[in-house]
């Protein structure tokens, strides 16, 4: 198995240009696992970076997980925007939206109401692993609300503790239920409740309880994890603010970005266990290595996912590609 023999990053990107790249050796390949490699180092979890990573971590994971990334990593990953600048096509117009094409918009923005549906499944998924890590931690049983899903679906497949998938009037009583509800962030915990046995009813209970942890969890390009974790960081200032209106004394943001090609990078482990402390080190470890197994399979599947849907359009007696042939 490809995945469990390569030695080295180095020999990952002499089998991709030699097995995996169709233009391997190309100027732009080699410019972009220059970016891979001087990322490794944080990216301990990444397979095709760290080769010690151990086989009984990597169950599920296979050479074709393996080469799509490489695929993507190395810049080559088939999109309309490189046809056409290799002159094979004569638009960079995605196939399946109106927006110009890229590999990043295949995996991570592309209009296409089935893409999209993709897109919103791996991040619930991730976010579910990551609430079933918490959950399952040394703050597991603390209030927990979490929007990924039915709340049906999240306590079956998280936990039965989950509360609710928003924010309770309890817990921001200055708020109208409209304005309330707006607010969604990813999971939300209140460390001093546990096990829903009772609800601060003033803004002193609330300052007596007085810990909020608020995670956002998003998707990027890999190689813009940086820009993604400011703007999560972003996300909830208003959130914040009115937590703090309520009564609530210590609210804590963690932010975390995940690469769309399969990279879970080191912030993650920074932000979980030292700064939040909602996981020990081990817990993470399982994590990690679950975040990244999750990554690359979504992102074969979406790749699998878009090449039906093109062959589909192609095939269409009146579809855009073959207007486009005409
Ligand atoms: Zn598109």
């Amino acid at each position: 198995m490809l995945a469990r023999s390569l030695p080295s990053f180095a020999c990952a990107v002499g089998i991709s240009c030699d097995e995996v790249v169709p233009w391997g050796g190309h100027s732009t390949t080699r410019f972009a696992f220059s970016i891979w490699i001087s990322l490794a180092h944080v990216m301990p979890y990444d397979m095709l970076c760290n080769h010690g990573v151990s086989p009984s971590c990597v169950k599920g994971i296979y050479d074709k997980h393996i080469r799509a990334a490489l695929r993507f990593r190395s810049g080559v990953l088939y999109n309309n925007r490189l046809a056409h600048r290799y002159k094979f096509k004569d638009s960079d117009v995605c196939s399946l939206c109106p927006d110009r094409d890229s590999a990043v918009h295949l995996l991570l923005k592309c209009g296409h109401p089935r893409m999209r549906s993709m897109v919103i499944a791996r991040h619930n998924q991730a976010v579910r692993a990551i609430a079933k890590a918490i959950a399952n931690g040394k703050k597991g049983g603390c209030y927990m609300v979490m929007d990924a899903g039915p709340l049906d679906d999240v306590r079956n497949s998280v936990s039965t503790t989950i509360a609710g998938t928003r924010l309770p009037d309890w817990m921001l009583p200055h708020l109208t239920d409209k304005v309330r509800m707006k607010m969604r962030p990813d999971i939300l915990i209140v460390p001093n409740i546990k096990n829903e046995v009772c609800f601060p009813d003033s803004d002193g209970d609330r300052a007596a309880l007085g810990e909020v942890i608020i995670l956002e969890i998003g998707y990027c390009n890999d190689t813009k994890y940086a820009e993604k974790l400011e703007q999560k960081m972003e996300q909830h200032a208003e959130l914040r603010k009115h937590l703090k209106a309520a009564g609530w004394t210590d609210i804590w943001m963690v932010a975390m970005a995940l690469g769309i090609s399969g990279c879970v990078f080191i912030d993650l482990r920074h932000q979980l266990v030292d700064f939040a402390e909602l996981l020990s080190h081990t817990e993470y470890d399982r994590l990690g290595y679950k975040l990244h197994r999750l990554a690359l399979t979504w992102m074969y599947n979406i790749i699998c996912t878009r090449r039906q849907l093109e062959h589909q359009e192609k095939t269409k007696p009146h579809g855009r590609a073959s207007e486009e042939v005409t």
